[in-house]
């Protein structure tokens, strides 16, 4: 039952579980041109919607830290957002961001709102975790160091929306607050919608407190079993819990209506593929941020 230590074994390539070993290292080259994203299967294939998870990246500007907050000069941060934008087809400078808080606020954005946060944090959707839209051609983009990536579409309506979930946010349940802010918006039933669950800290190497475990258990989501497996006691480290983020998020989802069939958990720890992500845990708070991607395009079929 014990996992991988924070920062211990080697891993060859991205240990990504039920999808197989995805593209490692190697596909990461130092030009734009051979970036490769993370993407979700029940994202690829969709006409009208495109998406990805950056990695780090070794020859961008801080190993792509795409942050502006913690990446240094905004010039070479938006540098490295334009080079992963081409990857994943998108424009750099249409990107909607938000300054994150972890919250369980949802933003609806709007054509109106494009490039808010795409050059400057300053000009970014302030106080939010979240982010929806209807309007094609607007990148929603939100930054991520452990804390879970949840991308949602909702191919009945033609909506999209982005959320960030760090234990904050999960116990806030922005998971859920995104779903119905779906509906509320654009009339998006759950059962219409996919969610990919990205990157994220693993039960593996997140140990919390007791905050973290009164929260979750304030949300009276999981009993027994299923309770068991969200979270673990810490042998002989009392007060103390391994947490499993992205597995309270899909159950949080399926709460709020989500069929477990349309929901994709990237099954990938952050602090054991520090190699290949930015893990605020595993580097002890000295890291950077990849980011999650997720857009509607108007200009398919070709
Ligand atoms: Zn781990």
């Amino acid at each position: 039952m014990t996992g991988p230590k924070v920062g211990g074994s080697k891993v060859e390539g991205l240990k990504v579980e039920g999808r197989g070993a995805a593209s490692g290292a190697a596909a990461l080259a130092t030009d734009g041109g051979n970036l490769e994203p993370f993407t979700f299967a029940i994202f690829s294939g969709l006409p009208g919607v495109r998406h990805g998870i950056t990695r780090r990246a070794p020859g961008l500007h801080r190993d792509g830290d795409l942050s502006f907050v913690t990446g240094g000069a905004g010039t070479a941060v938006f540098a490295s957002r334009r080079a992963w934008a081409g990857r994943i087809g998108i424009d750099a400078g249409r990107v909607v961001a938000a300054r994150q808080v972890h919250g369980a606020a949802v933003a609806r954005v709007t054509a109106a709102d494009r490039g808010r946060g795409a050059r400057v944090i300053a000009e970014a959707i302030p106080d939010t975790d979240s982010l929806v839209t209807d309007a094609p051609d607007t990148p929603l983009l939100l930054c991520f160091a452990d804390c879970a990536p949840i991308l949602f579409h909702d191919p009945a309506r033609g909506v999209v929306g982005l959320a960030h979930a760090g234990w904050r946010g999960t116990v806030a349940d922005v998971a859920g607050a995104t779903v119905r802010a779906l509906g509320e918006h654009f009339g998006s039933r759950p059962a219409d919608i996919r969610a990919g669950i990205g990157p994220a800290i693993g039960p593996c190497c997140y140990v919390v407190g007791r905050d973290v475990i009164d929260g979750w258990a304030a949300l009276d989501v999981a009993e027994g079993a299923e309770l068991g497996r969200v979270v673990r006691p810490v042998a002989g480290s009392a007060g103390q819990w391994y947490f499993d983020l992205p597995l309270a998020n899909r159950l949080l989802l399926e709460r709020a209506g989500l069929r477990p069939e349309h929901i994709e958990d990237a099954g990938a720890c952050t602090a054991c593929n520090v190699e290949h992500f930015f893990s605020h845990r595993a580097e002890r708070g000295q890291t950077g941020r990849f980011a999650a991607i997720i857009q509607l395009t108007s200009d398919e079929p070709a």
